[in-house]
């Protein structure tokens, strides 16, 4: 086991952006519409996402400043906008960091994540609310937003104190300031002889190593063939082949603007942090990650989308793009091969369902993160109608060590059709958390008890949640199953972005099931009847159980919601809530 000490905290600021107006339309103060009116040969490239993304960054811009975005407020922004006054309300009803009433003195972000649930069942979000006057003297100096997850989940409870982090059993002392304030590296260890996404921290290899020689020569075919040989499949939970996906972008016809590659940064689902880690520590190497996709995929523009939840993680990558450009890694020309590959990020404005990725790129369009039928799929028709590439940043953070030593040296690693390594997230509730690199195949109860020693409060584990609120629930004596897509698969659960959460004895499992549905009934974008109607009836007959009344009878709600739910958040629903049924 390669054990790694945490490194000091670091203190991260992020600067808000104050940038003039670049793109013609007025009042918006954001440098980041510009990435959709250049093309890449630098002529005007006039979208509608333009008016789309103006309008939410003013809208966000405005809930920083402590505006009231009430009906009198929007209708003068859309006016000054120039936009419809529909669209504007469309956005600030959609998106939680809009929605929330914001103090601009201090605006407080609880975790409302399993993680923090599991460790203090809850109690943590009436305290919160408590120290900034909710129950009784409100406060109009302190605004409270709880969201659902901070990627503290091997630290929890947690919270956001504008920008900067705090965690552990103390929180409400630290933030009440009458305990030292707290906010722990994220521990991470590589069981393997040589990490994958873990190598850079763990030491081994540096980013920016196989990139220069690939775009000077601009070999697309070595980054292709030796990510098919690989058989690398998506880390963000659905598991698609990369360079299957790559191959569909580069064969599908643009129209004249940027096709695209965007790094899905929106890890919502609570108890996973590992995409935290990576872009927060080890960012240059899911910026070297990114450009051999560009190539692969023949992408010219790259986006991270990064969730507001992690304001750090944004400000490192921000520092490593600025860096990258200057030792010549992006930009024009890159190392003199004739590519042009330049990186921005797109700050997210709070919504779990838009870590899918038709309702990131609506998002990113400056429209409501909801959830579009597919096909098109957006290897043909994604942002801006281009074809775009969305991978999630463990799987682009593989690609380095991948060209470097082989496809067949990655593919050597694994189980099965799951080949490779996983970076598994293990919850405070364990005595061990952390993140941890294993290869695929090792059995989940080696992690739980070997890794993760068990629970942290002692006792026996009653439950472990694995792969996040749509990956399901294992009992202790159903532990005995390799880590892989198809057998957590053949076992009830799925892997999902690798959280494992454990749960004790003192967590009460009717307020556990109503925790699960108030994340369903919170998130659920609405696009579709099936989970918006069935995650509401599920979070009312929970509640009621949690009050005291009968096991929930949901009839035909969960089979309607599996059966013709949009997407995989409706249709995962019910799989979670059998599995916890089952092992309570
Ligand atoms: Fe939106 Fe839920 Fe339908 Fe997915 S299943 S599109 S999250 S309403």
């Amino acid at each position: 086991m390669t054990a790694l000490p945490p490194k000091p905290a670091r203190r991260s600021v992020v600067p808000r952006a104050k940038t003039a107006p670049q793109h013609g339309i007025k009042g918006c103060r954001s440098s980041i519409a510009l990435q959709f009116v250049v093309s890449r040969s630098g002529r005007p490239h006039p979208t509608a996402s333009v008016r789309g993304i103006a309008t939410l960054e003013r809208l966000r811009e405005a809930r920083r400043d402590g505006e009231q975005l009430g009906p009198e407020r929007i209708a003068a922004l859309s006016e000054e906008l120039g936009v419809p006054r529909a669209r504007a309300v469309g956005l600030a009803s959609y998106y939680d960091d809009l929605r929330t009433e914001r103090s601009s003195e201090r605006h407080l972000r609880p975790c409302a994540g399993t993680a923090c649930f599991a460790a203090t069942g809850g109690s943590h979000l009436a305290a919160v609310s408590d120290l900034a006057g909710e129950s009784g003297d409100r406060s109009a100096s302190t605004s409270v937003q709880p969201v659902h997850c901070l990627g503290y989940c091997y630290a929890g409870p947690a919270a956001l104190d504008g920008e900067q982090a705090r965690s552990g059993p103390d929180l409400v002392e630290q933030l009440s300031g009458r305990a030292k304030p707290s906010d722990p590296e994220i521990p991470f260890a590589a069981e393997l002889n040589e990490p994958v996404v873990l190598a850079g921290l763990s030491g081994t290899e540096s980013a920016w190593q196989v990139w220069p020689q690939l775009a000077r020569a601009a070999d697309r075919a070595a980054v292709i063939g030796a990510v098919s040989e690989s058989q690398l499949r998506g880390r963000g939970g659905a598991g698609f082949p990369a360079a299957v996906k790559w191959n569909a972008a580069a064969e599908a016809p643009a129209s004249g603007g940027p096709r695209h590659l965007i790094c899905n940064g929106d890890e919502g689902d609570p108890g996973a942090f590992v995409d935290r880690l990576l872009m927060e520590r080890d960012p240059a190497r899911v910026l070297e990650g990114m450009a051999l996709a560009a190539l692969a995929s023949r992408s010219d523009r790259g986006h991270v989308y990064v969730r507001s939840e992690y304001p750090r993680a944004a400000a490192e990558l921000e520092r490593a793009i600025a860096e990258a450009r200057a030792a010549g890694h992006l930009g024009r020309n890159v190392h003199g091969g004739g590519i042009d590959f330049d990186v921005e990020v797109f700050r997210g404005v709070g919504s779990y369902v838009a870590g899918e990725e038709t309702s990131l790129i609506a998002s990113m369009e400056g429209r409501r993160g909801e959830v579009r039928p597919r096909p098109p799929f957006p290897t043909s028709s994604g942002l801006d109608g281009q074809p775009t590439v969305v991978n999630n940043v463990e799987t682009l953070s593989a690609l380095p060590w991948i060209v470097a030593r082989g496809g067949a040296a990655y593919a050597a690693l694994g189980a099965g059709a799951s080949r490779g390594t996983k970076v598994v997230c293990l919850s405070g509730t364990f005595t061990h958390p952390g993140a941890y690199e294993i290869e695929l195949g090792t059995s989940l109860r080696e992690v739980v008890e070997g890794l993760g020693g068990g629970l942290a409060e002692g006792g026996p584990l009653r439950a472990v949640q694995v792969g996040g609120p749509l990956g399901g629930f294992l009992g202790p004596t159903e532990l005995d199953v390799p880590i892989t897509f198809e057998d957590l698969l053949a076992a009830g659960v799925d892997l999902g972005h690798g959280s494992l959460i454990a749960i004790g004895e003192r967590i009460d499992p009717r307020a556990l099931l109503a925790h699960v549905w108030g994340f369903v009934a919170a998130e659920s974008c609405g696009a579709c009847a099936p989970c918006r109607l069935g995650s509401a009836r599920g979070l009312a007959a929970a509640r009621k159980l949690a009050g005291g009344g009968d096991r929930p009878e949901y009839g035909s709600t969960l089979e309607t919601m599996r059966a013709a739910s949009l997407c995989a958040f409706g249709r995962g629903v019910p799989g979670v809530i059998r599995s916890l049924e089952r092992v309570y």
